[in-house]
């Protein structure tokens, strides 16, 4: 059961002899309740790769489907409130809001979507990573990894079918990276999530489902349950 699709899709930045083809005809899907890691040396496209996923940037040609619905033929209005509603992201620096406590930090993406704030949901969400104990804290009175957590718990309040991540352990050290992972293992064996995440890390491409590797802009290799060793 296929949840998102990216079907031969290219994206060139700037314009004649400066033409850089970023993403050169990659086409990929992803099955519901799993975790993909995407991995490839610098360069590679994998930004671009994770902009064009999650629809924050057009592909230049080729479709992304969600659902069997093709993004790139909707309009921005649109996409807006689907990415409001059913996309949720971790970055590797947290993105947090610092003026903001926890609780409000992850209430916000439901004020945005022009959600009813739910406090039960709030509550739940903010138990289920960790946090119980830090509701009223900001982000400048917590630690790198729980600062993860609550972006994390932003990232799940929606209750988003796509969790991306943008190197979600780049910033962390390995003990409070496991944790990171076990969460992002958590959305997606519970049930609600599929996870994408892009990283260099092989300790987190070794809990993924599925190792996606580009190389100048094209899928070089995939491989099913890595090993540590494979994806070093
Ligand atoms: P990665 O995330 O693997 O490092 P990127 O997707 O950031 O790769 O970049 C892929 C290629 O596209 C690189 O050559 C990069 O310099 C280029 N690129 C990325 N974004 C832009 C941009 N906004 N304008 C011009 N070139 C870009
Ligand atoms: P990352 O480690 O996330 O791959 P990058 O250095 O590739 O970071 O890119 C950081 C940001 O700068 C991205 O938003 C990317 O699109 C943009 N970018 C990357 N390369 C270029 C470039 N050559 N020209 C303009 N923007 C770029």
């Amino acid at each position: 059961d296929e949840l998102l699709r990216l079907q031969d899709v290219h994206k060139v930045y700037g314009r004649s002899r400066n033409a850089v083809a970023a993403l050169a005809g990659v086409s990929v899907g992803f099955r519901r309740h799993t975790f993909t890691a995407v991995m490839g040396p610098s360069g590679s496209g994998k930004s671009t790769f994770l902009h064009c996923a999650a629809l924050l940037d057009r592909p230049t040609s080729g479709s992304v489907f969600l659902e069997g619905q093709d993004l790139t033929a909707m309009n921005e209005r649109a996409l807006t409130k689907l990415r409001r509603n059913r996309i949720g992201f971790v970055f590797q620096n947290f993105n947090l809001l610092p003026a903001l406590n926890v609780v409000d930090n992850v209430t916000l993406p439901l004020r945005l979507a022009g959600r009813r704030p739910d406090r039960r949901l709030v509550n739940e969400v903010i138990e289920r990573t960790g946090l119980a104990s830090r509701r009223k804290h900001r982000p400048g009175e917590l630690s790198g990894g729980q600062q993860q957590r609550v972006a994390i718990a932003r990232a799940l309040v929606t209750r988003p079918v796509l969790l991306f991540g943008d190197e979600p352990t780049g910033a962390l050290d390995t003990q409070t990276a496991l944790e990171i992972l076990g969460l992002l293992r958590e959305a997606v064996d519970g049930g609600e999530q599929t996870a994408v995440i892009v990283t260099h890390d092989p300790v987190a491409a070794s809990h993924a489902d599925r190792v996606v590797f580009l190389v100048d802009g094209q899928v070089s290799a995939e491989l099913e349950r890595p090993s540590a060793e494979q994806v070093a």
